[in-house]
């Protein structure tokens, strides 16, 4: 048998310089600002403006998403861009909404600079999405709806870069936190259910979403846990974007 090689991209100087933080500045991902429908969670259907910043804390497996983080890949060190908070404003607000979803990579990563958009935009709705890692600054939780996502053993991080139980308690005392957690089969509702119990989660909060990037792969993983939400009274919602666009990129 001939094993599969992965190819592993050399950034240049110029690119690895390219990727150092400036203050002030966004890091954004290649998709940058892009107005769509929020596809997964509590305001799914939702017409929103999305930012998508570059750099994640996690390595998930099946990550749709791996140009913000992979540094294996081209994309992760080509498509990057430098914004200030001036030149994001302006990219948001081209559009007729007044819904913003900060997302990633790991949006909190850069949280100052959000925190510092967001005061030139004082009557925008603002989701960001987390995987529930990082405490968010007290002026973020005053103002966003958190869309927290806290990551299992399948998506193939270490439970102790996955799990911050601090971080989740505080998302958790906040009123419009969701959490959604990532399912592929029943194995994954032990681990669901240790999470609620340690922190403990409010569990109206609680959403389950199959994992998956093609129709296919959604509806299977849905179908094999809906015995496991229908015991424990949670919710079970689709991914909006899969359903219609597959796995393309900022839309
Ligand atoms: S947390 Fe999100 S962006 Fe980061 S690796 Fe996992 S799926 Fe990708």
């Amino acid at each position: 048998m001939v094993e599969e090689m992965i190819e592993i991209y050399q950034p240049t100087i110029d690119e690895k310089t390219r990727l150092k933080i400036k203050p002030n500045q966004f890091k954004v991902s290649g998709d940058g600002v892009f107005f769509s429908l929020q596809g997964e969670g509590q305001s799914i259907g939702k017409p929103a403006v999305f930012l998508r910043l570059h750099f994640c804390n996690l390595q998930c497996s099946w990550c749709d998403t791996r140009y913000t983080w992979d540094r294996s890949i081209s994309q992760f060190w080509q498509e990057a861009q430098d914004w200030s908070i001036e030149q994001a404003v302006a990219k948001i607000t081209r559009f007729p909404v007044r819904r913003l979803i900060v997302t990633g990579g790991e949006p909190l990563l850069q949280q100052r600079n959000v925190a510092n958009l967001l005061q030139q935009m004082p009557d925008w709705d603002v989701e960001i999405e987390t995987t529930g890692t990082i405490e968010p600054l007290p002026e973020l939780q005053e103002r966003v709806q958190f869309n927290v996502s806290p990551k299992l053993e399948n998506s193939g991080n270490l439970r102790v870069a996955r799990y911050r139980s601090q971080a989740l308690r505080i998302l958790n005392g906040l009123p419009a936190t969701s959490f959604k957690f990532v399912v592929q089969s029943p194995a994954d509702f032990g681990e669901i259910d240790e999470v609620v119990r340690d922190t403990p989660l409010d569990q109206s909060k609680i959403i389950i979403m199959p994992e998956g990037s093609t129709h296919e792969e959604v509806r299977k993983h849905g179908l094999a846990v809906v015995e496991e939400v229908k015991s424990r009274g949670w919710r079970l919602m689709p991914r909006l974007h899969v359903e219609l666009w597959g796995a393309e990129r900022g839309v």
